[in-house]
């Protein structure tokens, strides 16, 4: 058995320690300097930096980026369907093509500590495949360095353009994991038929759900209360994942305590962006709801923001949560790595002061390396100085993949 042992780090700041490596898992921890290394071990130099777990980004839309590619002046429009026209009208005509810009972004998110990744593909009656299939060229380009899932993802909503619930079926069947979905009362305006089609669909792929919910409060509630439904009557338990959801942050408390018993009994899984109305971490982890961050579209033709740094968006997700404390802190990075793994079926979802998650023997060696003095001084700073481990190998250090491609 080959190991490798990554010296002198902190795992999430803590003691200074030697972690040995193995069969993609972490198999020892040790006071630093007391694992005996002989000439055949790998090592990774430390340098004393803090270990995390390596980032999931559970909500991205790699089809839907301009990343490395010069800024255009923002052309949409206020509104989901508006916003989708804009880009109906656009992708096309980028500078380079479709799979090029999903390779570049998912590469850069590698390089920054990424090793995880619920990406959605869009696939309408204007796309057809054509997106899905750049996504999964990518996925296969980068099975070394990094764990893709994708969701097939009907952003034109599946009831307002003939066909639609037919491109979303062949998806899934072409090789997507997971059925998308997108505000049933406000997009498609017949939330039954849409979650029905969208249920239907994943019952028979066999397949997970992830719906996204941009609805204000009671009318997101008022979806949130079908998707239960439905979750429950096809026994989808831990398979079922809200996106975005804030409009549920804005509910009276007793009727989101009333939702969110409901979403720990069936495990429904969310995922954010973490914007500027944030969800309510707090109450999500009195819950144990598996909560997971992302980067969302990037740079693309419905927002400017966004950068394939996933250490980046966890500063996002503490400073627009108010937060100050270093436990609220390491919590976001807890929820930015494990806490995507989870939403993804792949750990359980840590409670706030979990210790250490990620980091202990048994964890998947997939992890991350960063200067900082401490958790929270590395959420502030977002150091150029990491190295990122896949299934125990070295994919990334200082933000370049080590094989020399692009990122
Ligand atoms: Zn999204």
């Amino acid at each position: 058995m080959t190991s490798t042992v990554v010296t002198d780090v902190r795992p999430w700041g803590g003691p200074l320690s030697d972690v040995v490596l193995a069969d993609g898992l972490i198999t020892g921890i040790h006071p630093a300097g007391t694992e005996s290394i002989d000439a055949s071990t790998e090592t990774v130099s430390g340098r004393g930096r803090i270990l995390l777990p390596s980032f999931a980004d559970v909500h991205v839309h790699l089809d839907s980026t301009r990343i490395g590619l010069p800024f255009r002046p923002h052309t949409g429009v206020p509104g989901v369907w508006g916003m989708m026209l804009n880009d109906r009208d656009n992708w096309r005509h980028a500078e380079r093509s479709m799979e090029h810009r999903v390779a570049t972004t998912l590469e850069s998110a590698i390089a920054r500590g990424t090793t995880q990744v619920r990406t959605y593909a869009q696939v309408d009656v204007d796309a057809d495949l054509e997106r899905l299939d750049a996504v999964l060229a990518a996925r296969e380009a980068n099975l070394d360095r990094c764990e893709v899932e994708i969701i097939a993802f009907p952003q034109a909503g599946l009831l307002r353009e003939a066909g639609s619930i037919d491109v979303l079926d062949r998806a899934m069947a072409r090789g997507a994991d997971v059925v998308g979905g997108i505000d049933p009362c406000a997009l498609d305006r017949d939330p039954v038929r849409h979650l029905d089609a969208v249920f239907g669909i994943a019952e028979r792929h066999g397949a997970p759900v992830d719906i996204h919910l941009h609805e204000p409060d009671q009318m997101a509630k008022f979806s949130a209360e079908l998707i239960v439904e439905r979750t429950r009557a096809l026994d989808m338990r831990g398979r079922v994942t809200i996106s975005h959801g804030y409009g549920l942050g804005r509910l009276p408390e007793a009727e989101l305590r009333a939702l969110l018993e409901q979403f720990r009994d069936l495990g429904i899984s969310m995922a954010t962006v973490a914007p500027q109305a944030p969800l309510p971490t707090h109450l999500l982890d009195e819950y144990g709801i598996a909560l997971g961050l992302g980067q969302d579209g990037q740079r693309d033709y419905w927002s400017p923001y966004g950068n394939t740094d996933m250490l980046d968006r966890t500063w996002q997700l503490a400073f627009t949560n108010g937060f100050r404390r270093d436990d609220d802190i390491e919590h976001c990075v807890a929820i930015a790595t494990v806490g995507g793994r989870a939403v993804m079926g792949r750990a359980a979802m840590p409670a706030r002061g979990a210790e250490r998650p990620g980091v202990g023997v048994g964890d998947p060696a997939d992890l991350l390396l960063v200067a900082g003095d401490t958790v929270t001084a590395a959420v502030m700073d977002r150091p150029a100085d990491r190295t990122v481990i896949f299934h125990g190998d070295v994919v990334a250090d200082a933000l370049e993949l080590t094989d020399g491609s692009r990122a």
